[in-house]
């Protein structure tokens, strides 16, 4: 039966391409308005239809009536939360993906998606100090790449601890990592066992006093560590951690969804040097460097032991896995709790490759000066106080004698008038100011007009 499905149109295709071709061209690209400018019901009111409507007509709605209404993340006055700064050629090369219907699910369907994919997961792998052989995938972000190394080290502990039931075993935790690993556990039923910090940085001496303190640590399979906070940008102490858990067979997973990215800046190889005992490690591209969302990549020691574990069986699947091992080929659906899978380390892959690593490198060390710049001006200013030392490219800091709403108001302000995108946050009960850096043409003059809009 002939169906009534768009079929390619060259006049649509060109709209698409120049309204894609406008908005890379966009310099600086504007903030625009999030929630701010809530999209009026009308907008939206009635559109799907039994007979569709012209795609022109939608993609017009799009930009005018829903695109403002979103907070450009990539915008250089994005400083919010953890923000994103795709380079433009790993943009232009995720239309490629999207063009092509790239699939990334499986060696026998796209070797040519893989081998790349592959080729950047060694490199990050070499930059880690992880062992040649290791490996992983890319998956959709640091969440989901938390709860797929945390099942990989649930179940090897439990392996590994036959005395144990399987509800038993624990992994030990600071209550500085990121909500996404206590969310893991608390998927996988696995009761964390918290260990106190004294400013927020685990240290292999904390860990150590957790588990004298506790009257069950044999049932501790694991230790997560954290390399760059979300909130604060610390680095927990992964040399001691990491060192202590390998030579205690717990299995040490590093959450570098964010600060992971310090691997290509050159000025903080001794802080990270412990990485290289990690048995799972997880960097976000879709952070600090450099891609576009949503691309997690995540690393194995083990790799053959993660896939064991992780892999999806299925009679149609069996194709895929070969009946010997060393027939075994890369699928990336076997390494996270995913089966099917856009390219999604395409563009990444395409962006390093393009890039170079030089230009990365300066580029990560860029955020880290915008948080230096930012300190020093802080200082200088008597009606601003810094909380803390910045910790990478993050820095808390607050206005004296400000409540809550004020900063609220700040915050609404400061995007109402198109400056910049910055939220407060919590620091230890008390609400901060909170600027959290890594777009690489952030300006001086940007943090000027932040820091003098706290003035009175
Ligand atoms: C952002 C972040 C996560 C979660 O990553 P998503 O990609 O948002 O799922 C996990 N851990 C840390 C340290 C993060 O900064």
């Amino acid at each position: 039966m002939a169906h009534k499905l768009f079929t390619y149109d060259d006049k649509f295709t060109q709209a698409i391409f120049a309204y894609c071709a406008e908005r890379l061209a966009m310099n600086p690209i504007p903030l625009d308005y999030g929630s701010l400018h809530p999209v009026p019901d009308s907008a939206l009111k009635g559109l799907i239809t039994d007979q569709g409507h012209a795609p022109e007509e939608i993609l017009n709605l799009f930009r005018d009536q829903l695109a403002p209404s979103v907070v450009s993340i990539d915008s250089p006055g994005f400083l919010a939360f953890i923000p994103n700064a795709p380079t433009k050629n790993s943009l232009l090369f995720d239309m490629v993906v999207a063009c092509s219907g790239l699939n990334g699910t499986s060696w026998l369907e796209a070797e040519g998606v893989v081998v790349a994919e592959n080729q950047a997961l060694e490199f990050l792998v070499e930059r880690v100090g992880l062992p040649a052989g290791s490996g992983g995938a890319f998956v959709s972000g640091g969440s989901i790449g938390n709860l797929s190394s945390l099942t990989v080290g649930r179940d090897v502990g439990r392996a590994r601890h036959p005395e144990l039931k399987p509800w038993e075993v624990r992994f030990a935790i600071s209550a500085d990592a990121h909500s996404s690993i206590g969310k893991a556990l608390h998927v996988l039923g696995v009761n964390p066992l918290y260990v106190e910090t004294d400013d927020h940085r685990m240290t292999v001496e904390n860990l150590k006093a957790a588990l004298a303190a506790d009257p069950h640590p044999e049932s501790v399979v694991g230790v997560v560590a954290t390399c760059g906070t979300t909130n604060a940008g610390i680095i927990d102490d992964l040399e001691g951690i990491g060192a202590y858990a390998r030579a205690n067979n717990l299995w040490f997973h590093v959450d570098g969804a964010y600060g992971g990215a310090t691997i290509f800046a050159p000025s903080m190889q001794e802080e990270i040097k412990g990485l290289r005992h990690a048995d799972s490690f997880i960097v976000d591209p879709h952070k600090w460097l450099f891609a576009p969302l949503d691309c997690c990549a995540l690393l194995y020691r083990d790799p053959t032991t993660a896939r064991k574990f992780l892999a999806q069986q299925a009679g149609y699947l069996d194709i895929l896995h070969g009946d010997e091992e060393e027939d075994y080929k890369w699928n990336p659906s076997d390494f996270g709790i995913h089966l099917s899978r856009r390219a999604r380390g395409l563009p990444f892959w395409f962006s390093l490759v393009t890039n170079g690593v030089a230009a990365y490198e300066s580029a990560v060390e860029a955020g880290l000066d915008l948080a230096k710049m930012a300190v020093k001006k802080i200082n200088s200013l008597d009606f601003l106080e810094l909380v803390r030392p910045e910790g990478l490219s993050i820095v808390l800091f607050r206005r004296k004698g400000w409540t809550d709403a004020q900063y609220n108001q700040w915050s609404r302000q400061l995007l109402e008038n198109q400056i910049a995108f910055v939220t407060p946050t919590k620091w230890e009960g008390e609400t901060v100011a909170r600027l959290a850096f890594l777009h690489p043409d952030t300006s001086e003059e940007m943090v000027d007009a932040i820091l003098s809009s706290m003035a009175d």
